[in-house]
């Protein structure tokens, strides 16, 4: 989608907050930790570029995205610290890859055998500790990997990783037996991966103490608490984090409604007597699903519920009383203690903020301040 730069609608990044995060987050990792900021999906909707720009400005060691075509992105936005795709990349994508000196990841010893590349490609090795979604889980395969990758020219075993299920729960019984069968598959190496890294936000700032090479700094970054109990005592972070992202727009139209009108499709909203409405020049296209519907933005100094349902670029808001066209709204709010921050809409939708962030589509322009 186009950006619509000519519309009154924007996702707000505020970088000093980036800056902030990275910072506490530096501060508080391990001496000889590496960091590196995971950027994918546009960065959680903040915008890839511009984030990895500053990161790499405030000593980034590396970056971490989903897929190939990320990392190009960040290679041609003239990003030269180190990238790790993270998801499965075709092996015959492999050259693109190393040409580009992008580090891969090796999910399987199939995938292993299938590339063909002329310059050594760097890897790393995926564990599927209890993830269950990639990486290799069996000895017998992983101990082949390792014997296929020794002496091997065309590989450069860069890393060995896993990824943790619920670090991010104050139950630690799964993160405990990820760990343990993490140290297992390690202890079947005799190649020795450069780095070996299993911190994703969760565990490094709730204090885990796997030992790991790299910290993968994802939501983090963005300032939003990855815990699914936030109240709970062992999941109070140890780095203290700044919601960098808004959206804001304005009311496009204002009117009054009478006694048995109704706002949008299906007329799901009727008035029982008048009532002033406002228009909002976004939608489902920008990323507000129609569940939204209810939910409380802020027109002015007023929050206000959204009205009828959700239509692909508009929705409207019921006002007490008639406010200006050009009214400011603030539909997500970066103050955490606002009614209408980023967590309190991911509950309204019974989901989580990383969702949230990254739907918002971009035909909403990403301006940072
Ligand atoms: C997305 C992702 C991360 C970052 O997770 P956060 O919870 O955002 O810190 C780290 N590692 C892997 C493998 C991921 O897919």
């Amino acid at each position: 989608m186009v950006p619509a730069i000519n519309r009154p609608a924007v996702v707000k990044v505020n970088l000093e907050a980036i800056k902030h995060n990275f910072l506490a987050e530096k501060a508080h990792i391990a001496a000889g930790q590496k960091l590196f900021c995971v950027v994918k999906a546009n960065a959680y909707g903040h915008g890839a570029v511009a984030v990895a720009k500053t990161c790499e400005e405030l000593g980034a060691d590396g970056f971490c995205v989903a897929v190939l075509d990320e990392a190009l992105q960040l290679r041609k936005n003239g990003i030269t610290k180190p990238i790790l795709v993270l998801g499965v990349t075709p092996a015959s994508k492999a050259a693109l890859a190393s040409e580009n000196d992008i580090s891969l990841t090796a999910p399987s010893l199939a995938w292993l055998k299938e590339v063909n590349c002329p310059k050594t490609l760097k890897i790393h090795l995926a564990i599927d500790s209890g993830m269950g979604r990639i990486g290799f889980s069996e000895d017998d395969e992983f101990k082949a990997a390792n014997d296929f990758l020794k002496d091997n020219q065309q590989f450069f075993v860069e890393g060995m990783f896993t990824h943790f299920a619920s670090a991010d729960s104050a139950d630690s019984s799964y993160y405990d037996y990820q760990v343990t069968r993490f140290e297992h598959m390690k202890s079947l190496l005799t190649i020795k991966p450069k780095w070996i890294h299993a911190h994703n936000t969760a565990a490094s700032i709730f204090g885990k103490t796997v030992k790991s090479d790299i910290a993968r700094f994802g939501i983090g970054l963005y300032g939003l608490n990855p815990s699914d109990n936030p109240t709970s005592p062992s999941l109070k972070p140890l780095v203290d984090l700044k919601p960098a992202l808004s959206v804001e727009t304005e009311l496009v139209y204002v009117k009054k409604i009478h006694p048995g009108m109704g706002v949008s499709y299906g007329s799901t909203f009727k008035a029982d007597k008048d009532e002033w409405i406002g228009t909002l020049p976004i939608g489902y296209a920008d990323g507000f699903i129609r569940k939204m519907s209810g939910f409380k933005v802020k027109v002015g100094d007023t929050y206000c519920p959204i009205v009828g349902r959700i239509c692909m670029d508009q929705m409207m808001v019921k006002m007490p009383q008639e406010m200006p066209v050009g009214t400011k709204v603030e539909v997500i709010s970066s103050d955490p203690n606002a009614e209408n921050n980023i967590k309190k809409l991911a509950d309204y939708l019974d989901t989580i903020h990383y969702e949230v962030a990254c739907v918002l589509s971009d035909r909403l322009p990403r301006e940072y301040n």
